[in-house]
C-alpha cells in the first residue's frame, strides 16, 4: 500500500488533527482510540511514514513493540482487566480502516464482548479519565 500522508494518524503525528495523548517519545506516540473496542482500548502509533508492516523498518518494529509492552503494562496496572489484546491490521482485508502502522492495546474483561471495531465513539471527557489513570500507571 503506497502511504498516504494525509490519513488521520499522519495529521496527528503532525499536530493538525486532535488526540488525547498518552505517551510520546523520539519513534512512538501512544493516544486513546476514540472509538475503543472496550474502557481504556488504547493506539500505539509508529512516527515512521508506513501503512502496512510490510514497508515498516525493523527498526521502527522494534520501537512498536516496546512501546506497546510498555502501554499492555500500564493499561494492566491502571485498570486491572482479567487480559490485554495486542492487534496490528494489515489491510482492509485485515480489517485495517487507517493506513498508517498502529498496534492496538485492548483490555479484555471476563464475559465481557468487545465492541464493534471503529464503529461507535466514545463520550472524549470519560477517555480523557481514562487517560490520566493510564498516563499515572506508565512504567519507567
Ligand atoms: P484499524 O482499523 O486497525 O486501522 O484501526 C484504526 C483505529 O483507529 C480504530 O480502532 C478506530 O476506532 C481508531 N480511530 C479512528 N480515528 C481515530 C482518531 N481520530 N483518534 C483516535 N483513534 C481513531
Amino acid at each position: 500500500m503506497s502511504y498516504d500522508p494525509n490519513n488521520i494518524f499522519a495529521k496527528i503525528l503532525r499536530g493538525e488533527a486532535p488526540c488525547i495523548r498518552i505517551f510520546e517519545d523520539d519513534q512512538t506516540l501512544v493516544i486513546m482510540d476514540i472509538m475503543p473496542q472496550s474502557e481504556g482500548h488504547v493506539l500505539v502509533l509508529t512516527k515512521e511514514a508506513a501503512a502496512q508492516i510490510f514497508e515498516l523498518s525493523e527498526e521502527a518494529a522494534a520501537a512498536c513493540m516496546r512501546t506497546a509492552r510498555k502501554a499492555a503494562l500500564a493499561v494492566k496496572a491502571a485498570l486491572e482487566p482479567a487480559g490485554v489484546i495486542l492487534a496490528q491490521a494489515n489491510g482492509a482485508a485485515a480489517g485495517q480502516t487507517v493506513p498508517h502502522l498502529h498496534v492496538h492495546v485492548i483490555p479484555r474483561r471476563d464475559g465481557q464482548f468487545l465492541a464493534m471495531h471503529a464503529a461507535k465513539p466514545a463520550d472524549p471527557a470519560q477517555l480523557e479519565k481514562i487517560a490520566e489513570r493510564i498516563k499515572a500507571a506508565w512504567p519507567a
